[in-house]
This record gives C-alpha cells, sequence and structure tokens, in this order.
C-alpha cells in the first residue's frame, strides 16, 4: 500500500511539477538555517525557499545533512501538494456528480411538465355513483360527485327541513286505499327498502298517487320545531304522470309495530340481495290514527336529489319497539341527510 501511495505520489508530482511548482529553487537550494525548528521548516518550505538567497556550499559532513533535511523538506512539500491535489480531484468529482445528479433532475422536470402541457389532467370522478352519510362521499359532496347530482348542492327546495313556522290551515284529509299486498326487501346499501306490489293509492289535492316502495332512515330527517326522532319510514308514491309524493311516518320508541317486524323477517343475508316472501304486508299499520299533517314542496332526500316532490309528513309519530329499532341501527346507525334551507318555502300544516 506504502509503495502504490509513494508511486502514485511520484506519477503526480511529475505530471504537476512544470506546472506550478517552484520544485528547482526547493532542491537546490539549501533548506532552512540549521537553527530553524525542523517543524517551521516543514510547515512553510515553500515560503522559506522563496526568501532565503542560496548560500555558499557547506563543508561535505554539513552538506550531507542539509541534503538530507532537503529530502525531507521535499518529501514533506510533495506530501502536502498531493493531499492538495487529491482534494482537488475529490472535489472535481463530486461537483461532475452533483452536476450530473442536477441535470438528470431538470431532465425529469422537463419531461414532467412537458407530459403535463400534452397530456389531459387524470379525469376526476365525476360519474361516480358512490355516495354516502359520512366523509369525503357525505351529503355536503353530493352534489360534486356526479354531474346529475348538483341539485344536491345547489337546489333551493331540497328536503329534509326543519318544519316549524308552518300556516295552519284546514288541511285536507288525506284520502288512503292501501290493502294487504306483496312485497320484496332489498338492502340496497343506503338504507333496507320495500318494494311493494300494485295496488296501494293515497290521494290529495285531487291526484291519486300509487306507492312504489318504502324505506328507512335512523334518525328521522325531518325535524318538527327543532326535534328530531329516532326514526322515520320514507312512502315514496308515484301518479301517473311520473310526479312524486312522499309520504312520511316519524318513528318513535314504544310498542312493536307488525308490519316492521314482517319486514326485519325477511331482511335480505347480503346486501344488494332481494328476499321475495311468500306472505303479504299490511302498509297501513304503519299509518298513525291522527292523520294531521305538514306539506310542503321539497326532494328526494338521497342523489340525484330531485325536487319537485310532493311531501306530506304525519304529525303524530308511530311507534316501533327497542329490539326493532336496535335491529336497524345494527345495519345502519346514521343514514339520513342533515336539514337543508327551507329558503322562504311555505310550509301548510294541519290545524
Ligand atoms: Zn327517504
Amino acid at each position: 500500500m506504502r509503495n502504490l501511495i509513494a508511486f502514485f505520489a511520484c506519477s503526480l508530482a511529475i505530471s504537476t511539477a512544470s506546472a506550478n511548482d517552484p520544485p528547482a529553487a526547493a532542491k537546490t537550494a539549501p533548506a532552512a538555517p540549521s537553527s530553524a525548528k525542523p517543524g517551521a521548516s516543514k510547515a512553510e518550505p515553500v515560503k522559506l525557499a522563496a526568501l532565503d538567497t542560496p548560500k555558499p556550499a557547506a563543508p561535505s559532513a554539513k552538506a550531507a545533512a542539509a541534503q538530507a533535511l532537503s529530502e525531507a523538506d521535499a518529501e514533506a512539500e510533495l506530501s502536502a501538494k498531493i493531499a492538495a491535489r487529491l482534494a482537488l480531484m475529490r472535489a472535481n468529482q463530486a461537483a461532475r456528480l452533483a452536476a450530473a445528479a442536477k441535470a438528470k433532475k431538470a431532465s425529469v422536470t422537463r419531461r414532467e411538465a412537458v407530459a403535463a402541457i400534452t397530456q389531459p389532467p387524470p379525469a376526476r370522478p365525476i360519474h361516480s355513483d358512490t355516495w354516502s352519510y359520512e366523509g369525503e362521499t357525505g351529503p355536503a359532496n353530493w352534489g360534486k360527485i356526479n354531474a346529475a347530482w348538483t341539485k344536491c348542492g345547489t337546489g333551493t327546495r331540497q328536503s329534509p327541513i326543519d318544519l316549524r313556522d308552518g300556516m295552519k290551515v284546514d288541511l285536507e284529509q288525506i284520502s288512503f286505499d292501501y290493502k294487504p299486498s306483496g312485497f320484496n326487501v332489498v338492502d340496497n346499501g343506503h338504507t333496507v327498502q320495500v318494494n311493494v306490489g300494485g295496488g296501494n293509492f293515497l290521494t290529495v289535492q285531487n291526484r291519486s298517487y300509487e306507492l312504489i316502495q318504502f324505506h328507512f332512515h335512523r334518525p328521522s330527517e325531518e325535524r318538527v320545531n327543532g326535534k328530531g326522532f329516532e326514526m322515520v319510514v320514507h312512502m315514496l308514491h308515484k301518479d301517473p304522470e311520473g310526479r312524486l309524493a312522499m309520504l312520511a311516518v316519524l318513528l318513535e320508541r314504544g310498542k312493536g309495530n307488525n308490519m316492521i317486524q314482517t319486514v326485519w323477517n325477511n331482511l335480505p343475508l347480503e346486501k344488494l340481495d332481494v328476499v321475495s316472501p311468500n306472505v303479504v304486508l299490511d302498509v297501513a299499520e304503519m299509518l298513525p290514527q291522527r292523520r294531521d299533517y305538514f306539506t310542503f314542496m321539497g326532494s328526494m332526500t338521497t342523489p340525484p336529489c330531485n325536487e319537485g316532490v310532493l311531501w306530506l309528513v304525519m304529525k303524530q309519530p308511530m311507534q316501533a319497539s327497542p329490539a326493532q329499532m336496535a335491529l336497524f341501527s345494527r345495519m345502519y346507525p346514521l343514514n339520513a341527510r342533515p336539514v337543508q334551507a327551507s329558503s322562504g318555502r311555505m310550509i301548510k300544516e294541519s290545524n
């Protein structure tokens, strides 16, 4: 190893000596006076060599000593130069590597910049059909998830609302023509929905609407003077022209409800599976005795939040047992859209 260093040092010295060193002076000039300390002469050999004027040759013994000293000085000087040159080479190499890395990075950045200009940005999930009641796909963002759902964000006739300051009038009675019907039950991923066989009607304002399906929310979406209820049943009706009427029956904790129990008895095991039981359902068991109600124009409470829906909210809540409530909450602990601005809408209520 030592030999290798010596060889390298020699070749380096040969290659650099002629360029910028005055080694001749150091080599030919006698070294510092003998009184000078070796350390000092080693520390500043070039300076000393440059300052000292050549002196006459000494007697042979002294000359030999001076020769040895001179060689030692030259060796030290050479070592220092080798170290300096190595340091310079290393620094140059590091600088070259850094420059190469920087150039590569700049090239990648340029490529990315060009790609950003020439390629369209990744498509936003504007046509996603995914929505939920919490988080990024929750009610506050429904209007932005799908271009067809903008009403959820910008509509001024949205449901649900807090029912307050209604105009108390002699509202006509809703006429119900419900009868035991076939049905099927589906867990659609947002609620338990019961699709009901034809022939169940309600009539209001001289218009008859047929019951299509009903489903549940927990807690109730509607509020009455700020008060929420434990659950609500929404019964969706449609007239022959496609107009929608939604009947809402609030649910509070109390006695068990037969119709709800029949539905719960036939819950599908998997989401989107449909259970079509061989029994009938009497939807009239969902109706409260008192038929007073609130009415206003609103919307569907799930995307796409279509407006133009006639809402009929029964004032008297119905009851479900704590066990029936608990069963639904195991599937859907929260599936209610928050109340929306009423935006000066007229709310009428039975006197
Ligand atoms: Zn609903």
